[in-house]
């Protein structure tokens, strides 16, 4: 495995953010009573929403948003280059998410509806994961990414470990915390298909799973959306609800 530099100084680490509503990074201001701690061990390099600074290197470098200009890509290149880990921070980094809608239209069409007459000034692109222009040591799926998550990722690469990644679907975890399940109060949800490692959390709370956390390893999505429709939504709200979060892989759109 790929483990934190070894130097007698802390482990320098940076935050960027790319095409995002930057909820995660917001989210790790909220880590309250573990920040203190956490920069007892680590060098805070670069972190714009939290302060000024810049780096030539970076220990560990968190990548927030998904890359959908030429800038990004060349932004996220550099900061590559001068990495040593990189890792993914939720649904926009890792997956494409919520952004990744917009691949769904022609790029015209959604560079004249969000510039209209301006639209030559904005250069954009298909919204993409970040694995897709560069190597991605570790992914903390989400939306927003899971803080439990991002502390065991980080705790494990500051100790030289290799984090474990979660593979099991929501259900099991939904399973394991005995929820009843919301298809039997008639509420559909996509906690069969979606990626485990939030410990169930919207259904726990009584909220149906949108896929957030991206898909398991080999779905069945025609099972999905045979189950989908079986509990009532039609095949376009069925459609709707896989590619909220699940955009950017082009085999989502099968299943219309
Ligand atoms: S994953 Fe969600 S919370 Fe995080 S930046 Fe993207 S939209 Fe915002
Ligand atoms: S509520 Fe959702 S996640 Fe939980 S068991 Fe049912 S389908 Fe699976
Ligand atoms: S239950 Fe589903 S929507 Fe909720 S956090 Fe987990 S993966 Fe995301």
């Amino acid at each position: 495995m790929k483990s934190a530099q070894t130097t007698p100084e802390k482990p320098k680490i940076a935050f960027f953010d790319f095409t995002s509503c930057e909820g995660c990074q917001l989210n790790k201001l909220n880590l309250e009573n573990e920040l203190l701690d956490i920069l007892q061990h680590v060098e805070l390099v670069e972190f714009r929403e939290a302060m000024d600074g810049k780096a030539d290197f970076y220990d560990i470098a968190f990548i927030e948003g998904s890359l959908s200009t030429p800038t990004c890509i060349n932004r996220i290149h550099d900061i590559r280059r001068r990495s040593n880990i990189l890792v993914a921070l939720g649904a926009c980094a890792s997956i494409g998410g919520i952004n990744s809608m917009k691949n769904l239209q022609p790029i015209e069409t959604v560079r004249e509806t969000v510039y209209g007459d301006e639209k030559y000034r904005f250069p954009t692109l298909p919204a993409m994961p970040v694995s897709a222009v560069v190597k991605v040591d570790y992914e903390i799926r989400g939306c927003p990414m899971s803080i439990p998550e991002f502390l065991h990722v980080l705790k494990a690469l500051l100790m030289g470990k290799t984090p474990s990644k979660p593979d099991a679907a929501v259900c099991v975890e939904c399973k394991l915390r005995e929820n009843e399940c919301l298809y039997d109060r008639g509420i559909v949800c996509l906690g069969p298909i979606t990626l485990g490692g939030c410990e169930a959390i919207c259904p726990s709370f009584g909220q149906f799973c949108t896929g957030c956390r991206g898909l398991v390893p080999n779905p069945n999505k025609n099972a999905m959306v045979d189950i989908l429709t079986q509990n009532g939504l039609s095949l376009e709200e069925a459609r709707k609800r896989f590619l909220l979060f699940n955009s950017y892989n082009a085999e989502g759109k099968s299943i219309t």
